[in-house]
């Protein structure tokens, strides 16, 4: 498997921090310099001959191997020529209607900032040119440039540098190539290394329960167990957020003079608005998949998102824009993260909807209302956590027939594995960090009627009396 293990890096003396910020400056000159020319050769500028692999990349990793190291030139220029190949093959499936992957318009590669203003300190180091060492005293270790170290004053032939955190992924079979840089919102070096590790170091799952999801926009997982489990994933503000970057893309596209596509600002919006809901999105499997391992869940269900799709979306966006949110990523996202839990997700496309009412069965009786779904039968609830619940028994029950049909003597077992009694469902929001616990979360707005499908939780009627 591969993974990726992150964290801060610490020069331990002011010199050390000298050499760093000159080797990430160094890496990022070095990568503006090859995307020059690239970039000069794909806009067939006057000059510029070929097209952007004819670039002479061997002179200018020559011009900065004594800063670098040969190896550190080297890994700039591959990292260059991968994000150009990751550019060109996006800008395929952009112009591929059948293909719905991408969904910005894709944009060359970018530079890393400029002399003047300031280069973006951002490097790599090839896999075999450092070490990570975790213990008493975590360090890294990595080449660097003979100019740099002579400039310095350094005889190492290694720089060495503190670093803290806590690896997920401490013991892994292989390595590759190091990235780092400084982070300015907190003034610190990071480091990500991927790594690939063995399927031993997987986590196996306590239990064998299961949890079925709803994903929606405005909700953006809700979540039921068959351990009587609920978590509700509040997206509006994000969703909302996300929605006015991309009516202020729109506003400045219209702006733009003719010919051109694109502008400092736009660009800086679509990275913006990828970096929020990526890192939402990552806290949000994280913070799900943590509590549903401790649950002991081994088996996670997705369903279908037709719903979604139809009532929040189809006016103001086009399909693009639905897989953009959230829907095929984020079902990765869940499926990469729910591996290393030993978790496995399953997709569902089969047909189902999340119209049905729980109490009488009815699919075209209901009506959805905001979060509401209410049900002329006299049913009324959140329809989300409705959905995932209805999701969760419909495949329980097909599970226990198979079952049945199968080893009638298991039948026993299987059974005590159906839904449990539902506890009250936590909500949780999103605050640009982590997503904590609603202070909306013990007081539900809405609350099952119906006897039978009411939580069993005495406290479910004095809640409502207090917020009714
Ligand atoms: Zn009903």
């Amino acid at each position: 498997m591969k993974r990726t293990n992150t964290f801060a890096v610490r020069p331990l003396t002011g010199d050390d921090e000298q050499i760093l910020r000159d080797l990430l400056d160094a890496c990022a000159a070095l990568w503006n310099e090859i995307n020059y020319h690239r970039l000069m050769r794909y806009n067939d500028e006057d000059g510029f001959k070929g097209d952007v692999w004819d670039a002479d990349t061997g002179a200018l990793e020559g011009k900065y191997k004594a800063v670098l190291g040969a190896s550190t030139a080297q890994t700039v220029r591959r990292a260059n020529s991968e994000a150009w190949r990751g550019f060109f093959e996006n800008k395929k499936a952009y112009h591929d209607e059948s293909n719905t992957s991408v969904t910005e318009h894709p944009e060359p590669p970018g530079f890393r900032g400029n002399e003047d203003d300031g280069r973006v300190l951002k490097g790599v180091v090839r896999k075999d040119a450092y070490t990570v060492e975790w213990g008493d005293r975590s360090r890294l270790e990595m080449v660097v440039g003979k100019e740099l170290r002579d400039r310095h004053n350094s005889p190492k032939s290694r720089l060495r540098l503190e670093i803290v955190g806590d690896p997920n992924w401490p013991n892994y079979e292989d390595q590759s190539r190091l990235e780092l840089w400084y982070d300015e919102t907190d003034s610190t070096f990071r480091a990500s290394q991927p790594v690939t590790v063995s399927d031993d170091e997987q986590a196996t799952p306590l239990a064998d329960e299961t949890a079925a999801l709803d994903i929606g926009a405005n909700n953006l997982v809700a979540c039921t167990t068959t351990t009587g489990e609920q978590y509700l994933y509040e997206g509006r503000e994000l969703f909302q957020r996300f929605r006015e970057t991309t009516r202020e893309i729109a506003r400045l596209q219209s702006k733009l003079e003719e010919g051109r596509y694109s502008s400092k600002r736009i660009r800086r919006l679509y990275q913006k608005r990828t970096r929020r809901r990526d890192h939402a999105q990552d806290a949000l499997c994280r913070d799900l998949l943590d509590r549903l391992y401790a649950g002991g869940v081994d088996t996670v269900y997705i369903g279908g998102l037709t719903d979604v799709l139809e009532t929040h979306w189809s006016v103001e966006t086009n399909a693009k824009t639905h897989n953009f949110w959230a829907f095929k990523k984020f079902t990765e996202r869940l499926a990469t993260t729910a591996e290393e839990y030993g978790i496995s997700v399953e997709v569902r496309s089969e047909a189902w909807t999340s119209q049905e009412c729980p109490q009488c069965g009815s699919t075209d009786r209901t009506t959805r209302h905001q979060d509401t779904l209410t049900c002329p039968c006299g049913f009324e609830g959140h329809a989300d956590l409705t959905a995932s619940e209805t999701f969760l028994r419909r495949h329980q029950k097909s599970q226990i027939s198979d079952w049945r049909t199968r080893r009638e003597a298991s039948r026993q077992r299987q059974t005590e594995q159906a839904v449990r009694p539902m506890a009250r469902p936590v909500r949780f929001e999103w605050d640009d960090h982590n997503w904590s616990e609603s202070p909306r979360s013990h007081r539900p707005k809405e609350q099952r009627t119906d006897p039978s499908t009411v939580h069993k939780d005495g406290n479910v009627a004095s809640e409502e009396s207090q917020t009714g």
